[in-house]
C-alpha cells in the first residue's frame, strides 16, 4: 500500500513530501559514502600487517569488507527504490527496523555535519517511515487501529479532561478534538490523547494496536515511531499556528484519508492494500 502523512499517503506527491524524500536520500548517500570510506580504511590500514599473519588474510579481509560494503549499498538502493516507487518489498519490514534503529541516528549526525537542522532530518525520517509503513501495510480491522493524538490539540481553556477518555469531549467545536472524535465514531477506531511519550507508550501497551495513526510534532513523532517499533506508526505532523504545544491544529482530511487507507474503505477500493488503486485513493 502506499500513501501517507505529514508526508503522507495522502500528499506523497506534494512539493513538501518530495523535498523531505530528497533530504533523506541526500543524507543517505552521504552516510553511505562515509561508511564505505570507513570500511575501506579499516581494511587498508591493517592490510600490510595481515599478510604477516597469513598470506591469504588480506584477500579474506577484502572479501569480508567487500561483502559489507555491497550489503550497505544494496540496502541503501533498496531503501531508495522503496521510497521513490512505494513498492512492497518482501524485506521491507526489516528495512524499516534498520532505518529506525540505526540509520536515523546516523542521518542526524550527517545532517549536523552538513548543516541540515534536526527538525528537517526528522521530517525526512517521518516521510520515509510513512512510505515504508504504507509499503508494508495490511488492512486492519477498526479495533486494531489506534488514533493517537497530542493533548496540545485541545483548546487551551477547555475545562474537560480528555486524557484517559476522549469521549468526555463535549464536542463544542472550539478545537479539532471534536472532528477527530467524530472520525473515531464514524470508522469505529480507538482514539486516545497522550500528554507525552510515557503516557503514549502506556496507551500502546494497553491497546495493542496493529497500526497507529499518530498526530504530533517532529520530535514527538520521531520518538514515538522509534519507541513503538515494530508496531507501524503512520505519522501526521500537527500545525502550530500559535507556537509549539499550544492550541495546535491538524488536517482532518489527511487523517480521514489515512484511516480509509489502513481500513481498506470499501467505498474507496475493493483491492488489497498495496494495489495501485488503493494508493491512488490515498493520494
Ligand atoms: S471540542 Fe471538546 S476538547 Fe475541544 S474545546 Fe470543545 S469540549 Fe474541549
Amino acid at each position: 500500500m502506499r500513501s501517507a502523512y505529514g508526508v503522507n499517503p495522502l500528499d506523497r506527491g506534494s512539493d513538501n513530501t518530495r523535498q523531505e524524500k530528497r533530504t533523506f536520500i541526500f543524507l543517505l548517500v552521504l552516510t553511505c559514502v562515509a561508511l564505505v570510506t570507513v570500511a575501506v580504511t579499516l581494511w587498508l590500514v591493517p592490510y600490510i600487517g595481515f599478510s604477516n599473519i597469513y598470506d591469504k588474510l588480506p584477500l579474506i579481509m577484502a572479501i569480508v569488507f567487500g561483502a559489507i560494503v555491497l550489503y550497505m549499498i544494496g540496502g541503501a538502493l533498496t531503501l531508495v527504490f522503496t521510497v521513490i516507487r512505494g513498492r512492497n518489498l518482501f524485506f521491507n519490514r526489516r528495512i524499516r527496523g534498520v532505518v529506525i534503529r540505526f540509520l536515523f541516528p546516523l542521518l542526524l549526525v550527517m545532517g549536523k555535519l552538513v548543516g541540515i537542522g534536526k527538525d528537517r532530518v526528522r521530517r525526512a525520517f517521518i516521510a520515509v517511515n510513512n512510505e515504508l509503513v504504507l509499503a508494508e501495510a495490511k488492512r486492519v480491522s477498526p479495533e486494531k487501529l489506534l488514533l493517537l493524538l497530542p493533548q496540545c490539540l485541545q483548546y487551551h481553556e477547555c475545562p474537560v479532561r480528555i486524557t484517559g477518555n476522549v469521549e468526555n469531549c463535549k464536542e463544542c467545536g472550539r478545537c479539532k478534538i471534536k472532528d477527530l472524535l467524530g472520525l473515531s465514531h464514524k470508522y469505529h477506531v480507538e482514539i486516545s490523547v497522550a500528554t507525552g511519550g510515557t503516557l503514549a507508550r502506556k496507551i500502546v501497551v494497553e491497546k495493542r494496536p496493529d497500526i497507529i495513526i499518530a498526530v504530533a510534532c517532529e520530535r514527538d513523532l520521531t520518538s514515538g515511531i522509534q519507541d513503538t517499533h515494530p508496531v507501524p506508526v503512520y505519522g501526521i505532523l500537527n500545525h502550530r499556528p500559535n507556537g509549539p504545544c499550544y492550541d495546535t491544529d491538524v488536517d482532518i482530511e489527511r487523517v480521514e484519508k489515512g484511516l480509509k487507507v489502513f481500513l481498506g474503505d470499501e467505498e474507496e477500493s475493493t483491492e488489497e492494500p498495496g494495489s495501485g488503486d488503493l494508493r491512488r485513493a490515498a493520494s
